[in-house]
């Protein structure tokens, strides 16, 4: 069955020693929430990795990573492999973000390889899609979320695809202020269900839960988790804030 899900994408923010304050501050704080409708999960900075999972370890939230290299072990100067996520107690790793895409030209055929390598570790990938403005403006929204579906994660078998999370990020509203509206985000989450419906069958599309994300906080997070098939939010710049991320985290009527 699709679960609540909050996440926190760090982002290249925080030193050492302000990551160390944000996860204290995190647990001190869900420790006044109950929160066993949802499932947080906190995805720092690679260094920060083994500090968070260890906070993790007495309290409610898992850790996740940003990214992950899409080859496996060996010479690959930089990169962090999924099995050396897997040794740290990482249970999720973002894939696809757009910023991935746009500085760093990932593609949907560079994510399909990193989804293979994380499954095939046992942790959980957060495949991100999302069109920008002008794709928008254009009309072309549908067929950008398509591709990136259909090219990132359809090559999975059916028992595969649903051990995955999908977050929807229009572009134009991470780290905008721009949210999309309630409507907006129920009309992209179910267009992607339905394309897993299509492409394997109701089931499935059941169990993957589909994220929304950009410009989420606590005073629009309720509205858009109300919606019949938001099943919650990747998080940006509202998780630097330990009140702020919890207080979305609880959003769920
Ligand atoms: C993100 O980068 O995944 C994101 C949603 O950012 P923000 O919440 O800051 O818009």
């Amino acid at each position: 069955m699709r679960r609540n899900i909050v996440a926190g994408n760090w982002k290249m923010n925080k030193n050492f020693a302000e990551a160390d304050d944000l996860i204290n501050s995190i647990e001190e704080t869900l420790r006044q929430y109950d929160t066993t409708d949802v499932d947080i999960i906190v995805c720092p900075p690679f260094p920060y990795l083994e500090l968070v999972s260890d906070v993790s370890e007495d309290s409610n939230f898992f850790v996740g990573a940003q990214n992950v290299a899409k080859f496996d072990n060996g010479a690959y100067t930089g990169e962090v492999s999924a099995s050396m996520l897997k040794s740290m107690a990482v249970d999720y790793c973002i894939v696809g973000h757009s910023e991935r895409r746009k500085y760093f030209f990932e593609t949907n055929q560079d994510i399909a390889q990193k989804i293979d390598l994380l499954l095939q570790q046992d942790i959980t990938p957060i495949m991100c899609v999302g069109e920008s403005l002008e794709e928008r403006e254009a009309g072309k929204h549908f067929d950008v979320i398509r591709k990136q579906v259909e090219e990132g994660i359809f090559h999975l078998k059916a028992e595969d695809m649903q051990r995955c999370i999908i977050a929807y990020e229009p572009v134009w509203a991470i780290g905008t202020g721009k949210t999309a509206t309630k409507e907006q985000a129920q009309e992209i989450h179910a267009f992607i269900r339905k394309l897993i419906v299509e492409k394997y069958n109701d089931d499935v599309a059941q169990e993957v839960s589909i994220l929304y994300g950009g410009s989420c906080n606590p005073k629009n997070a309720q509205e858009l988790f109300s919606m019949e098939d938001v099943d919650g939010g990747l998080i940006g710049g509202a998780s630097l804030k330990a009140n702020d991320f919890i207080q979305i985290a609880c959003s769920f009527n």
